[in-house]
Formats: structure tokens, sequence, C-alpha cells
């Protein structure tokens, strides 16, 4: 058996949020499967499954506060009774960014044992954004690649910008600047771009980097919804990391 072409996780554990409505969860399933060979374990809403008392009060203190700072505060309790009505009764949410760095966290001390120890991943509406050391302000996330690893679909939305000339068309003529049709919430091309995603998530696992530099590959890191639509959407892997892929699979059916 050649180790190093092992997967370092036996199961996937997938957990998606019940009010997304442009992915289907078994074609999620059979898509992952498919392409690694592991079993793939899928559950609705991981803050209702794994929900305790103080868990409201826990997300709410993941909020980000300024834009500009890494500064968070006391959550009011009407800010944590709305938290409970998000995770308990599917409420729409209403534009709140959460804390890439603490949210994980907080979803880490919810894992179990198996779920820690093979590969997890939450596809959330929540909008999650980060702010590094070298950055002014946070930025909107499509993935975040640790364990758990989160895809937010508002994310891909709202995260990757669309050309400068559209921020500055007025209003009635925004659609009309564009040559392309960026992702929209209710978007008929999300699935394919979560698909993307997931590989971005199993390609951090195998090789700690979920990123290609090629263009036409789904791994690529997309900045622009044109990209997004380029490589998240139409994109495929391309050869090499497809051999890699392979290899991991191979390896581990045998
Ligand atoms: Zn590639």
């Amino acid at each position: 058996m050649n180790f190093s072409a092992e997967f370092p996780f036996s199961k996937i554990f997938l957990y998606i949020d019940s009010n997304i409505e442009t992915i289907e969860h078994q074609n999620i399933k059979s898509f992952l499967e498919e392409r690694t060979g592991v079993e793939v374990y899928v559950k609705n809403d991981f803050l209702r499954d794994k929900y305790r008392d103080g868990l409201a009060k826990k997300l709410a203190k993941t909020k980000v506060r300024n834009k500009r700072k890494r500064k968070f505060k006391e959550p009011l309790p009407k800010e944590i009774e709305l938290e409970n009505e998000i995770i308990l009764e599917n409420k729409e949410l209403l534009g709140i960014i959460y804390d890439g760095h603490r949210l994980v966290k907080l979803y880490r001390k919810l894992l179990d044992q198996k779920e820690k120890r093979d590969h997890t991943i939450m596809i959330t509406k929540r909008l999650i954004g980060t702010l590094e050391k070298n950055e002014s302000r946070y930025h909107i996330r499509t993935v975040i690649n640790t364990i758990p690893s989160v895809i937010s679909v508002s994310g891909i939305v709202e995260g990757p910008a669309k050309p400068r000339k559209y921020y500055f068309a007025d209003e009635n003529e925004k659609e009309n600047v564009l040559d392309f049709g960026p992702m929209q919430h209710s978007d008929e091309r999300m699935e394919s771009a979560v698909k993307s995603y997931l590989l971005q998530t199993i390609f951090w696992r195998l090789e700690g980097d979920p990123f290609c530099d090629k263009q036409g590959c789904c791994l690529y890191n997309s900045h622009w919804q044109k990209e997004v639509i380029r490589n998240q959407v139409d994109g495929e892997l391309c050869e090499e990391h497809e051999e890699i892929l392979d290899k991991f699979k191979k390896e581990d059916s045998v």
C-alpha cells in the first residue's frame, strides 16, 4: 500500500442548511462519493442538530460589528432571540456577517470525535467574513478551509466582486453593463459552484492547498464573479488535480 496516497479521512460528514433551495442533497452526496470513493453522510442544519443552551448567545458573539476591526461585543437579548429563531425556526437571515475564525472555532467545539477525525463540511446561507492582519477590512468568504470546512452560498454571490463598472453604473443600468450573468441568490448554477468548493475542501485536506493557479480548473481561487462562472460553475479539475484525486481514490478502494 502506498501510504502517501491514502485518504486522510474515511468518511465525509456533510451538513446542509435546510433553507438552501438551490442544491439537491442527493446530487451533492453522489458527486462527492463518486469523486472520492468515500462514504458521505448528509444531515440537515448543523446548529439545530447540535443545539444546546447558550448556543445562540455564542453565535451572536461571532457577529461582525465593525467592518474594519475585529472587535466583538456582548450581544443584546434581542440579538440572541433572533439567532435562536434563525437556528430553530429557519427565520430568514438579515444581512448579518459572522467572523469566520470565531465561527469555525465555535463549530469545531460542537463536533463529535468522528466528525473531527474525518472530514466535516457545512453548507450554509450565513454570510462569513474574515479580516486578516494585512487587510484593512473584512472580506466576504465563499469557503473556509478548516476543521470543519464551511461553504457559504450567500458568500458565493456576495464575496467575489463584479466588474468595477457595475458598481459605478446607475441602478437601472446595472443589468446592462455586464456581458455575463453574475451569481444570484436563487441561481440554478449554485449546485455546480458548490461542488467545486467542496473539492477545494477535499484538496485542502489532501494537500494542505485547496487552490490551483490554472484558469479553468475548478480549484482556481476566484476573486471576481466572472472567474467564479468560468472556474467554479463551468470549470473542471485540471489534468494534474484529476490525477491526484484519482490516485487517492484508487488506493483507497483497493
Ligand atoms: Zn488544477
